[in-house]
């Protein structure tokens, strides 16, 4: 018999950790109350995947999580998985926000040992609760040989998503999480099966790392409208360092608006064109002259992932292009 992984199972709270009045509140529960213990505890036969060892890192909603509660995730999971008796590391986590907690991972984190973000639908207290599959499929995925050196991985609905890909599609169907290009793979009865892996750079690929990360830049998202007006973009110019300009279609800027984000570049401001469809991508200089006006254009990424990597990518650099280049490499 060959030995078991040692896996670390790390809370953060989420509705993985919540708990209801009735088994009918699907909905409405209270969120980050379990200890990750309690949650465990609901898993007995997932010792037979693994070693655990349960960490209690946090307790609360990850709507709540700021660029600091990332890098507190982010340089805990790192100190885990520099150890040797760690073959891998699982973070229970609200469903919220979990796409960027593990893209700012699968982006920072130095290591080849698989690490699996996952949260729950449905908290343990509610009828079909996804909570003990979920924590059982994610402990599975973290135990085996097939999940290391791919990056972050994000376990939910019998489904393994890379973390550059994957996004909550859905505010209360257990079946939320989508990737625009697919799963990597399944979780059938504690074994994971692949079928595909993720082409762009992460971990040891990529050039930040958490060791060193520190203060990181504001970066914030405005979510375009036919009626959004100037005034209200040059507020969140005003208080921040890069903006993404979560605009209609193909990133499509209403003409009463390109003057405020062209004075956004003035201001020293890096402003990103993406789209707010939830999938597809912006071409440059395509709907709006990106290189006349000195904004850049994501790729692929939703708003909510390029702003993890312009964060990122600002540490770095200020440089136009060299900021352009690392939305078409991650
Ligand atoms: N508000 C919760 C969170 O993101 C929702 C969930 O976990 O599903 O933490």
């Amino acid at each position: 018999m060959t030995e078991k992984a040692n896996i670390v199972v790390i809370g953060t709270g989420g509705t993985i950790a919540g708990q209801g009045k009735a088994a009918n509140n699907t909905s409405a529960y209270v969120c980050s109350v379990l200890h990750i213990d309690d949650i465990l505890g609901t898993i007995p036969h997932a010792s037979a995947l693994a070693s655990l060892r349960a960490q209690q890192l946090l307790q609360t909603g990850s709507e709540n999580f700021s660029n600091e509660h990332l890098l507190e995730i982010g340089k805990s999971v790192s100190r885990m998985l520099a150890r040797d008796d760690v073959d891998g590391a699982v973070i229970a986590h609200g469903t919220d926000t979990i796409e960027e907690t593990a893209y700012f991972l699968h982006l920072t984190l130095k290591s080849t040992k698989p690490v699996v973000v996952v949260g729950s639908m449905r908290p343990p207290s509610a009828m079909s609760s996804d909570a003990a599959v979920n924590l059982y499929d994610a402990i599975a995925v973290a135990a085996h040989p097939s999940s290391r050196g791919i990056g972050t991985l994000v376990v939910a609905n019998n489904e393994i998503h890379s973390a550059r890909d994957v996004m909550k599609g859905n505010s209360f169907k257990i079946e939320a999480f989508r990737s625009p290009y697919g799963p990597l793979g399944y979780v059938i009865e504690g074994q994971p099966r692949y079928y595909r892996h993720p082409s762009r750079a992460h971990t040891l690929a990529t050039s930040w790392s958490i060791e060193t990360l520190a203060l990181l830049p504001r970066v914030d998202i405005v979510y375009a409208y036919g009626a959004l007006e100037p005034e209200a973009v040059s507020a969140v110019v005003a208080r921040t360092q890069g903006l993404i300009y979560a605009g209609t279609g193909n990133g499509n800027v209403a003409a009463h608006l390109i003057q405020a984000l062209r004075d956004a570049v003035g201001r020293g401001v890096h402003v990103v064109r993406a789209s707010r469809t939830g999938s597809g991508i912006v071409l440059r200089n395509g709907a709006q002259p990106d290189d006349a006006y000195g904004w850049l254009t994501v790729e692929d990424q939703i708003p909510s992932k390029a702003r993890i990597l312009l964060t990122l990518a600002l540490t770095q650099t200020d440089d136009l292009q060299t900021l352009q280049t690392v939305f078409e490499r991650y």
